[in-house]
């Protein structure tokens, strides 16, 4: 098999070794190992079907993966036979279309350089997160992702109007056409969107532009709960770009390790929010925080964005990404630092920050000898019993499949492996990902 790669990919593009494979075999959190048979690097889409096809015949799995930040174990692979496709060379395609203001763009390409690409053209590509210089366009796709800007746009799948993908068997979809209504049955490529690498390898995509939105304030403003949190973010009205939540003990470990000022202690929360009209005057108490200049709005940005980063350098980590109705937030907050507390975790080794006028927080519960499946599980009934999602823009990867029977019926979960195994009949597509 190594050799057939070999052919298509050229030596330099097939890693075999331990220190070659080392940075594609770790997942972004340390929690997932791949040992794969090799990494495989395609230019082109052209190879993407060679190497399919190679990996037909000698039945071992293929793992997509991009940027490798996902944070659920979806772009590793385990301890059995599978060889790890790399998309991030796939870069033969980055163009606009001016008539329907419509990018085409293969996988490769980081979620940064298609967000400058389409500014460039004054155009804006709102998907936004914290992993823009990593993630990869095509990652992106493939988990649906949200990210800070989903309150005014949407997430992911809402952009996508095309895709091109190739199936476990060499065969290419091809739905990059520039046709804005094409209602010839149901649509692949939304099927695309999500599936996490179980379809097929996604080679490029076309998105929908739109006219810029920009933000023309970002405030910082301390808030007593998440409730107050909720009411102010709904006052901005229309005008709201990004609504996001942090604590003030996690924000100011954050400001130590990064340099920022502190933090005033005096509330539990902040809230850091954006709008792209008038500065309300309500927003402006002795103690919010208003940046109008970029330099200072991304400094305020630091305090939200580096919450991962900070939560990283700590072992032993239950992260949990989910969601629930935006007013349940506060009391699912607090059923779930009791569940945390009667497993053992500390008051301050509690981590919740993120989208709140999504409903979607991110939650880091964190202690070396915390029963961690235990706690997962808790986790999980709280978000069910509120009529939740297991996961709201993270995917599900290998962390989250034994979840899904919570949230699909068992009718839902049949037609999704029909769905899976009508793709892809060898059943060779990220096979552990998705699954219960
Ligand atoms: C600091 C940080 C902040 C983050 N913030 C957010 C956030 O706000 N919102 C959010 O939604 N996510 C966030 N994430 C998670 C992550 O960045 C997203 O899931 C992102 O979309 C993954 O893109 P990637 O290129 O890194 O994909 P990878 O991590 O490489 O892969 C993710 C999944 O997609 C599949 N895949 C990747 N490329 C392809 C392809 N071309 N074809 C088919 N399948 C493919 C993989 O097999 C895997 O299942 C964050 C991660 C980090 C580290």
């Amino acid at each position: 098999m190594l050799n057939k790669l070999r052919s298509v990919l050229g030596d330099a593009d097939v890693l075999t070794s331990q220190a070659q494979m080392a940075s594609y075999s770790t997942d972004w959190t340390g929690e997932f190992q791949s040992h794969p048979v090799a990494v495989v690097r395609p230019r082109t889409a052209e190879q993407v079907v060679d190497i399919l096809r190679i990996a037909s015949e000698f039945d071992v799995a293929v793992v997509t993966q991009g940027g490798n930040t996902s944070l659920v174990g979806g772009s590793v692979g385990g301890d059995w036979p599978h060889l790890i496709v790399s998309t991030r060379q796939l870069r033969e395609v980055l163009t606009v279309d001016p008539a329907t203001n419509q990018l085409t763009v293969s996988a490769g390409y980081t979620l940064a350089e298609v967000q400058e690409c389409a500014r460039a053209h004054g155009l804006e590509y709102p998907i936004d997160l914290a992993a823009r210089d990593s993630a990869t366009i095509g990652g992106t796709v493939a988990t649906n992702a949200g990210g800070i800007r989903v309150v005014a746009h949407g997430m992911t799948r809402v952009h996508v109007v095309g895709v091109e993908i190739i199936l476990s068997d060499g065969e290419v979809i091809d739905h990059l056409h520039p046709l804005v209504k094409d209602n010839s049955g149901p649509d692949i490529s939304k099927l695309a969107v999500g599936s996490e690498g179980t379809l097929g390898i996604i080679t490029a995509v076309r998105l929908q532009l739109s006219r810029p939105r920009t933000a023309a304030w970002t405030a910082l403003i301390p808030v007593a709960n998440l409730d107050v949190a909720i009411d102010i973010s709904r006052a901005i009205g229309q005008q709201l770009l990004a609504a996001e939540v942090v604590l003030t003990r996690t924000a100011n470990e954050v400001a130590a390790a990064h340099g920022l000022p502190m933090l005033s202690a005096e509330t539990r929360w902040w809230l850091l929010v954006e709008g792209d009209a008038e500065l309300p005057s309500s927003l402006l108490p002795d103690a919010t925080i208003v940046a109008l200049q970029p330099s200072d709005v991304e400094r305020l940005w630091k305090y939200r964005e580096l919450h991962t980063n900070v939560i990283s350098h700590h072992r032993d980590v239950l992260k949990l990404d989910v969601s629930v109705d935006v007013d349940q937030l506060p009391t699912f907050i607090a059923r779930v630092e009791e569940a945390a507390t009667r497993h053992g975790v500390h008051e301050d080794a509690m981590y919740f920050f993120g989208h709140v006028m999504d409903g979607n927080i991110h939650i880091s519960l964190i202690g070396a000898g915390i029963q961690r499946r235990a706690l997962s599980d808790a986790v999980m009934d709280i978000v069910v019993e509120a009529g939740g999602a297991i996961s709201a823009e993270h995917g599900v990867g290998q962390l989250k499949g034994k979840y899904l029977p919570l949230v699909r019926t068992g009718r839902e979960l049949t037609l999704f492996n029909d769905v899976r195994q009508a793709f892809d009949p060898a059943g060779i597509m990220n096979p552990h990902v998705l699954q219960q």
